[in-house]
Parts: C-alpha cells; structure tokens; sequence
C-alpha cells in the first residue's frame, strides 16, 4: 500500500470558485493527497441531461446553455478569465450546443453521455486553473486514457483489469511532481467513445482509482460533515457518526442513505482503503471513517430510508406442500431482470418488494406471474432498514423496536438473514413519524 490519498470533491464543493478554493485549501494541507477526483459543478449534470435527452424546443434549449455558461463564466471570472482557458472552456460550450442541437434531431446514448461528460471535463480544467493561481502545481488528466469501460452509455462498467493497467502506465509517472486533477463519472469504451458509470458515479470513480493505485486513504468531500444516524432534514436528532464499518456503510447506502453512490465501497472493501465522508465547507468538522474494523460496534448504528416501495403479494393455493413455486416466480423474474429486495413467505404465499420500482412490473411480466399464482400489488410504502451490529444474535431487539412501532402498521419485516439490518415496510404517510420515534427509542444521544 501507497502512502498515497485520493479526494473526490462533489458538485457542491466545486460549485463556483470560491467553494474550490477551499477544495484547494484541503488539498495543499495534505501533502499525501497526489489525486483529485472531480464532479461536475452542481446543476450541471442536470442541466446537460436535459440537452442530451433531445430538447425540441430551440428557446427552451438556449435557456439552459444560458444557465450552463452562467456557471461556467462566474468561475471563469473569478479566475480573472484567462484567456486559453477561457477559450477553451467558450470552445466546450459551443461544442455542447452543437451536440444538444443533433440531440434535439435525433438522440442517442452515445451523443447522451458524449454531452453529459463536458461537466466534469470543464470543471477539473477551471479547478487545475485555480491551484496554478494559488501556486500549486496541478496537472490536469483525462480519465477516459485509463478509466475504459464497456458500451453500456449511462450505466457503463469500468474494466478493473485494463484500469489497473493503464493507471501503472499513464497516471502513477505523473505523481512525482504534481497534483493531479481528473474527472469522476466518466469513461471511455473500448471505441474510444465517451461512456459514463451513472448519476452520482464519481465516487465510484474516486474509490476505482483509490483501488488501482493502491491508495492509503480514499477522502469523499461532499456538503455534509459525514454520514448522519439518519437524514438530518428529517430528523433533527439526527447527527454525524464518527466510524463505521464497511458492512453498515453499505446496508446504509443500499437502504437509501444518500451520501456515498451504492457501488462506492466495493473497491475500498477489496484493498481494505478506508473511506472518510467528510465537508468541504467544514473540513475542521470532522467527518465519518468507514472501515473495516471500528473502535465501537454499537447493537443500532443508523436509520435509512427508501421511498417508492411496491410489494408483491403471490399466492398459488395448491402451493402448500408442493415444491418448485418459488422456482418458478423467480424464474420468471430473473428471465425480466427484475431483482428483488426484500421477500417473507407463508405456506401459499411469497411477499417480495422489488428493487426497480413499479416501473419494472409490466404487462407481460404480469401476464406471466398471473399465470402461476394470483398477484396483488400494493404501492405507496417506504421501507425502513434499521442498521447494526450482531442484531440477529443479540436477545430483545424485537421488543425494542417494535415497542417504538406499537401504533404502526407495519406491512412485512425482513431480520435475520444479515447481522447488520433489520428492514420493514411502512406506509408512505407513517414514514417520517417511524423514523424520528425509532431514532428517540434506539439512537439517543
Ligand atoms: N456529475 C455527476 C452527477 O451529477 C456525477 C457525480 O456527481 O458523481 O451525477
Ligand atoms: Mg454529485
């Protein structure tokens, strides 16, 4: 392992040039960190999905290059606007106009991630512009060299091998004397075409190259001084835990936290990297260590929240001593894709909830089902994953938690299968009331 650290700085902390400022401050505290991992300033992602998806009103689009080169110029001028930077990034703008104006002709994935990549392309040229002003020497790297991927536009896979490779050869050489700033989020398929991993995916990225170069340290500076017990909007008891291990981290990420990309982890979970959340707004805040192992192993770590549940109820009468029902309900969600979350079953029935939403419940998945057993759908539920350490070994948590639910109706419980969750459906409505009375009852300060 490398005494190395990689820092992902989010969108907000590269909002305009005075929230990169203090990116810069973080970074030229740390001498160790050789690697910065960028996202697109925020909005922008947003406002390039929405060229890219093929825009057909011509005023329409025009307002939203507006908003982009407004984003772009006030960093620019707070820079004092350079001028080959300046053109470069005015070149890039009218390179995305051409490209959302084929987009609003005829969109395709390609075109879609070619167009959306330009926000971090532009914000890691603004930002190696600002530590050179600052007199920090910084190079600027193109990702898409080492970060190569499959076709996938969107949702692309990075290949670990070939990343591994050409990280050795193209990016570990640059390291002797300069700070190197590169983007999060995208890539580049084996074409040369640009690519990208999905909405949020510079984590991903910070952690990926964190792995190929072996780093000590994987920083993810975001707007929040780490991870909370739980969403602060919605629970103001919520607050900022100081460790926790990889496994909860990630039960807290699939759950719905929404601090760290879901996918993050797994690269820092293979090295054994540690993770630090921390902001860049407050970095004397302190943040949060995901790791391996933690000083403390509390029973309750955390709440986390996932709205938009749907629950599928399958009951087959003839079910009851008969096997290869199950087999087959799997089957035929398997064939679709579908995966499913969280499932109980009784004697002539199975419950499941499926990861993908209602959307991914069409007709002839239906058709299929019907086919098998009768199907009831039931929508508007949020499922609650209480997040922990030895929770199916430990006696009573039932009697904690459910004694903090009395007046709830609680439509299925999943515990056990992990020692690290215990999740359960709510009503939508109810959802906010759980969370602050499970949080009073198992997480008080
Ligand atoms: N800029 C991309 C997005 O907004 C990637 C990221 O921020 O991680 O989804
Ligand atoms: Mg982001």
């Amino acid at each position: 392992m490398s005494q190395l650290t990689v820092a992902k700085f989010g969108g907000t902390s590269v909002a305009d040039a005075h929230a990169m400022e203090r990116c810069a401050a973080i970074l030229e505290q740390n001498p160790d960190t050789r690697l910065a991992v960028l996202s697109a300033s925020s909005g922008v992602t947003n406002i390039l999905v929405a060229l890219a998806s093929g825009e057909h009103q011509p005023d329409a689009r025009a307002t939203l290059l507006q908003q982009l080169t407004e984003i772009q110029q006030g960093i620019l001028n707070s820079l004092e606007k350079p001028e080959t930077l300046t053109r470069h990034i005015e070149d890039i703008l009218v390179y995305i106009k051409e490209l959302a104006d084929s987009a609003a002709i005829s969109p395709t994935h390609a075109l879609h991630d070619e167009i959306v990549a330009q926000g971090e392309l532009m914000s890691t040229r603004l930002f190696v512009e600002l530590l050179r002003r600052r007199g920090t020497p910084a190079v600027w790297f193109d990702v898409r060299k080492v970060m190569r991927t499959d076709d996938k536009f969107s949702r692309a896979t990075p290949d670990l091998a070939r990343l591994q490779a050409e990280v050795e050869k193209e990016l570990q050489p640059l390291f002797a004397n300069e700070l190197v700033v590169t983007q999060g989020f995208i890539g580049s398929a084996q074409d040369g075409r640009t690519t990208t991993l999905g909405r949020g995916g510079s984590d991903f990225s910070a952690a990926l190259l964190g792995e190929a170069l072996g780093a000590k340290a994987i920083q993810i500076w975001t707007d929040v001084p780490g991870i909370y017990t739980t969403d602060p909007r919605l629970v103001s008891e919520a607050r900022p835990i100081s460790e926790i291990t990889f496994s909860e981290a990630s039960e807290m990420a699939t759950f719905g936290a929404k601090v760290l990309h879901p996918a993050t982890l797994q690269p820092a979970v293979r090295q054994q990297i540690p993770v630090f959340v921390g902001s860049s707004k407050d970095p004397a805040a302190g943040g949060t260590w995901i790791r391996n192992h933690t000083n403390s192993q509390p029973l309750f770590r955390a709440l986390a929240l996932r709205r938009n549940q749907v629950l599928l109820t399958l009951t087959n009468q003839s079910m009851f001593q008969v096997h290869g029902f199950l087999a087959e309900v799997f089957g035929i969600l398997a064939k679709h894709k579908i995966s499913v979350d969280l499932i109980t079953t009784s004697v002539i029935s199975v419950s499941l909830t499926l990861d993908s939403g209602a959307e991914s419940l069409t007709d002839e998945v239906r058709a299929e089902l019907d086919k098998h057993c009768h199907l009831q759908v039931e929508e508007n539920l949020t499922l609650v994953a209480l997040i922990g350490n030895r929770m199916s070994e430990v006696n009573g948590v039932g009697t904690q938690v459910f004694k903090a639910l009395s007046e709830i109706n609680i439509r299925m419980i999943c515990y056990g299968a992990s020692a690290h969750n215990l999740c359960f459906l709510v009503p939508e409505d109810d959802a906010n009331q759980v969370l602050n009375d499970l949080h009073t009852e198992l997480l008080p300060s």
